[in-house]
């Protein structure tokens, strides 16, 4: 018999139909119920207290029935609110209902979806900025993020440098020692790159074994020491097979004017820089600033 009764009670909580029914029921059902107990407790048949009761009464039944619709719905609003709030702005606010009715499943699905989906939106857009091997930024962020810090250094008029380096004869460690070991080479230049920087500073894998980093509120001085550093740091390391000073990178350092040159201007600039580098023996730090901003005294 209890068995019976909780059965019953399961089915009712997990049925909006269910509920819908039996509000309805009740509440075109309370003045009916109203009269009848009226009547049979021996009150008087005249028409305007009869009349009375049964106004009474269909307005409790109104508010009753309003009153269980809006308690029913209620998840519904809150996840609807939920929903608008990602789409404007990408802020995730879950939705938790204790009801096992459609009502709450829809409520709880829909939360849940949304969280997944911000976790597997925010898991492809790190997939698709990032270079796997080194961990670095790949080239699209470089554009993006690069951009947006030389138009910050134009607003706040402040200074930016690029600096482009490539490791040196990289196609032979690869012929000698393997593609693994190559790897490896890529993996360690990354992590001393990111070692090295300060953290507003942008680095990039932007090609095969050509590396870019963009230095804001960093002068023509400033920028050379960070390359130089890195040039010494990488020729200092034994990297698997590899003996300290087998592995070495060319720079190009160049300290653009953010108010009237581009990221891809100032990449160009500090690209012919890392190919003067290159020309002149390789594992070298070479520079160049803008025209409007060569006055800074550079101490190498
Ligand atoms: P240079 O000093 O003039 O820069 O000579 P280099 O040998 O470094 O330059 P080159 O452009 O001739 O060769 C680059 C090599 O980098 C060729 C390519 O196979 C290798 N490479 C590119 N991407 C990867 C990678 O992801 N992993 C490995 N292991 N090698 C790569
Ligand atoms: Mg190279
Ligand atoms: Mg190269």
């Amino acid at each position: 018999m209890n068995l019976a009764v909780s059965e019953i009670t399961q089915k009712f909580n997990a049925s909006l139909t269910f509920k819908i029914f039996s509000i309805c029921f009740a509440s075109t059902h309370i003045p009916l119920l109203a009269l009848i107990t009226y009547l049979v407790t021996g009150f008087r048949s005249e028409a305007i207290p009869v009349l009375g009761t049964v106004l009474g009464a269909t307005l409790i039944g109104t508010a009753f029935c309003l009153a269980s619709v809006w308690m029913l719905i209620k998840p519904l609003h809150e996840i609807a609110k939920t929903v608008e709030t990602y789409r404007a702005n990408g802020a995730v606010k879950p939705v938790r209902s204790k009801r096992t009715d459609e009502v709450g499943v829809v409520t709880n699905g829909i939360s849940v979806l949304i969280v997944e989906l911000d976790a597997t939106l925010s898991q492809l857009r790190r997939q698709a900025t990032t270079d796997v091997l080194t961990g670095l930024g790949n080239r699209r962020w470089l554009k993006d993020i690069g951009s947006m810090e030389i138009a910050r250094a134009a607003r706040e008029s402040t200074a930016i440098s690029v600096v482009v380096f490539d490791l040196d004869h990289f196609k032979s460690i690869n012929d000698e020692f393997g593609h693994d070991v190559g790897d490896q080479v890529l993996m360690a230049a990354g992590a001393t790159i990111q070692h090295n920087l300060r953290p507003y500073d942008i680095a990039a894998r932007i090609g095969g074994e050509e590396f870019c980093l963009v230095l804001p509120r960093t002068g023509t001085t400033a920028a050379i020491a960070i390359a130089d550093r890195l040039r010494k740091e990488l020729a200092a390391k034994a990297i698997g097979p590899l003996p300290a000073g087998r592995v070495t990178a060319s720079f190009g350092v160049y300290r653009g004017d953010p108010k009237s040159e581009s990221l891809k201007v100032m990449l160009t600039a500090a690209d012919r820089k890392l190919y003067s580098a290159k020309n002149n023996g390789r594992n070298a730090v070479h520079w160049a600033a803008a025209r409007s901003v060569s006055g800074e005294s550079v101490a190498s």
